[in-house]
């Protein structure tokens, strides 16, 4: 039976975890955190998300949960649609629904399907070993210890500290400029807010408001300002609310039907310098330590998904686990480094503050047809798990300068 050990226990560590269980190794989760308590609000899983999932054995669950519906697309500040597009033309297109579900969830849905791995909270690893395998932690009593596997998923997050082990010179996460809050309305005080089925967002100047409905009848909202990293750090509930009070409703009520407690403020960083590899022997990076984007385009989790989903694939039928690592780096690093530079510039227009490029963006996105519109997603949509062992279009490694 094969083996690994997987650094990291968030969503990425988690899909990887069954992906590699499912396919008959013996897995050993090791998490840092005392408990699995993921940080976050809502998550949108995407068409691509969603096959990645489906592919994992997770399908029977995601049908149990209330699908996105309705309306779906971009509004201005004053609520105009500047693009509009409905869900069962997206289904239609890309043949599987989309899901918003709260992170916790999402990592109950993970845990929940996971039956043999071995699942370490309180253990935090040290160093990592990419020769021979070897992982050194510290247990939660304090005590040192190491393992060996062939294989070593390395799911450590944004700031992966196997990733400066590997390569000391990359420059690693860069702030984006600007900074997001999130909050979670409960069922009851959202009961009587009008908000749909499906994801919205709204774009101003150098702000956007996102607003997601969650299952059991939550809702989810994200706010963003283009700021100094750091700033806003003692801002509360009434600095957003004072911040939107003009954009168009819902927005102003569901800021104030969010209790405190659930608003979380992020500076958002991506890694703006591609990694040259995303294995180096027995270790392979995956989800944000290999390739941390913005959340723009709504695929950091969607992509620690499908690097899961691909692991199983090429663990189920590569003959060793060599050909499974170097396959792995050959079939993701490409579109994953592909979208993290779509989504930090997308990012980017989204949060033009010059009220001339604001006007001149509205009305391209405007004038932008449906049909091109969708034809835009289609890449990132449509992907699966067979396509993406032919997808080896990942650049050159001179080409990244590392
Ligand atoms: C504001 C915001 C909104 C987003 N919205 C979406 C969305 O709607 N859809 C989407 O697809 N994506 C979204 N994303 C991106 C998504 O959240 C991430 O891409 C995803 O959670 C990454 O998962 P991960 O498992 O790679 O990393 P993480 O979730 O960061 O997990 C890393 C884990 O490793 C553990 N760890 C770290 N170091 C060690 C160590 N030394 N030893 C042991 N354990 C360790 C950490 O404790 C953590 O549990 C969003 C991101 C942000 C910031």
């Amino acid at each position: 039976m094969n083996t690994a050990i997987v650094v990291g226990g968030g969503i990425g560590g988690l899909s990887a975890a069954l992906g590699l269980e499912r396919a008959g190794w013996r897995v050993t989760v090791l998490e840092r955190a005392e408990q699995f308590r993921p940080v976050g609000a809502g998550l949108m899983l995407a068409p691509n998300a969603v096959r990645a999932l489906n592919w994992l054995g997770l399908a029977e669950e995601l049908r149990s949960l209330d699908a996105a519906q309705g309306a779906t697309g971009i509004r201005t500040a004053s609520g105009k649609w500047l693009l509009r597009g409905e869900v069962p033309e997206v289904v239609r297109r890309f043949g599987v629904p989309g899901y918003m579900l709260h992170r916790a969830d999402a990592h109950a849905m993970l845990i929940g399907a996971l039956r043999h791995t071995n699942l370490c909270t309180g253990h935090q690893v040290t160093e990592v070993e990419p020769e021979t395998g070897t992982v050194t932690f510290q247990r939660p009593t304090g005590e040192t210890a190491t393992l060996s596997a062939e294989l070593i998923v390395a799911a450590d997050g944004i700031s992966s500290p196997t990733r400066a082990q590997l390569f000391p010179d990359h420059p690693g996460p860069v702030y984006a400029g600007y900074l997001t809050w999130r909050g979670v309305v409960p069922a009851e005080a959202a009961a009587d807010i009008e908000v749909g089925r499906s994801l919205v967002e709204s774009w101003g100047r150098s702000q956007r408001f996102g607003i997601m409905p969650l299952t059991g009848g939550r809702v989810y909202w994200y706010a963003t300002l283009s700021a100094p990293p750091n700033s806003h750090a003692h801002a509360d509930i009434e600095t957003v609310a004072r911040l939107f009070r003009d954009w168009h409703e819902p927005i102003p009520r569901l800021i104030a039907a969010t209790p405190l407690k659930s608003l979380l403020r992020h500076d958002i960083y991506s890694l703006e310098t591609p990694l040259p590899r995303y294995a180096s022997d027995r270790v392979i990076l995956l989800g944000d330590a290999a390739h941390a984007m913005t959340p723009d385009l709504g695929q950091g989790a969607a992509q620690a998904l499908e690097d899961a989903a691909t692991l199983n694939a090429l663990a189920t039928t590569e003959s060793t686990v060599e050909s499974v690592i170097a396959d792995y780096d050959l079939a993701r690093r490409g579109r994953t480094q592909q979208l993290a530079q779509a989504s930090a510039a997308a990012g980017r227009v989204a949060q033009w503050r010059n009220p001339l490029t604001v006007a001149f963006r509205n009305s391209l996105v405007w004038l932008t047809p449906r049909s091109a519109y969708l034809n835009s997603l289609r890449d990132t949509f449509s992907w699966t798990p067979e396509s993406t062992a032919r997808d080896t279009a990942a650049p050159d490694r001179s080409e990244v300068g590392i």
